[in-house]
């Protein structure tokens, strides 16, 4: 019998989190349990997973390591699970090219909604000329940006910002990947001119630019573009 959901590798060596998250993701995908980086580097040559649900603290290999050596061959949405506290390994995970995360402990819910955007990311932004989000329209072949047909001046450092943003609809960007990304590799440390430029998108792109709905910040990490307003 062919099993339609997609296959999920997971990859996290406590035994209880592995029961909930397959207990949990029933619905959107066929879960693979591993509980090493090895079991999982055989899973993946053996299976062809739609998505992998990593585990920063593996006890045979360093996670952020694992996400890396995976990078440099598959573009496999990519979903970590992190200890609270541990931003700083969050950001490492992201920057590794993770696409998103969970600080642990988490929701059922949360859970499922992370996984249903990354299996049907569609890379919105990525290769089309005109998207819409709230009132704004940006144009990307006549590089124009309107609101309801009155055009929004940018700035060309805050066209490219937007750009860059649009190129990753859903995802989490580092303040290091923004930085790099938009002002270039010797700039990765200037954090301020992150919150100054999102602060003028908001301004010019937001109806509330003190309650973004768009632009929206993950703290300490960085920030992501979201395309719909979440459901209430
Ligand atoms: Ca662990």
């Amino acid at each position: 019998m062919n099993d339609p959901r997609p296959l999920i590798l997971l990859v996290e060596d406590e035994p209880q989190i592995r029961r909930f998250v397959r207990s949990a993701l029933e619905d959107e995908g066929q879960v693979i349990e591993t509980a090493t980086a090895a079991a999982a580097l055989e899973a993946f040559s053996a299976q062809d997973p739609a998505l992998a649900i990593i585990d920063l603290g593996l006890p045979d290999r360093d996670g952020v390591d694992l996400i890396r050596d995976l990078r440099s061959w598959t573009q496999l949405p990519l979903l970590v699970l992190s200890a609270r506290s541990a931003e700083a390994e969050k950001v490492a995970a992201l920057d590794a090219g993770a696409d998103d995360y969970l600080s642990k402990p988490f929701g059922v819910r949360e859970l499922q909604a992370r996984v249903r955007a990354l299996l049907r990311r569609q890379r919105v932004g990525a290769g089309e000329t005109v998207i819409s989000f709230g009132s704004i329209r940006v144009d990307r072949a006549q590089r124009t940006v309107t609101r309801k047909g009155t055009e929004i001046h940018l700035t060309p450092i805050e066209y490219r910002l937007l750009g860059v943003l649009l190129n990753n609809v859903g995802r989490v960007l580092t303040h290091r990947q923004l930085l790099k990304e938009v002002w270039g590799p010797g700039h990765v440390e200037r954090g301020h001119y992150l919150r100054i430029y999102i602060g003028h998108l908001r301004q010019k792109l937001e109806v509330d630019p003190a309650r973004p709905r768009h632009l929206l910040t993950e703290i300490g990490v960085g920030y992501r573009f979201q395309l719909h307003e979440p459901a209430p």
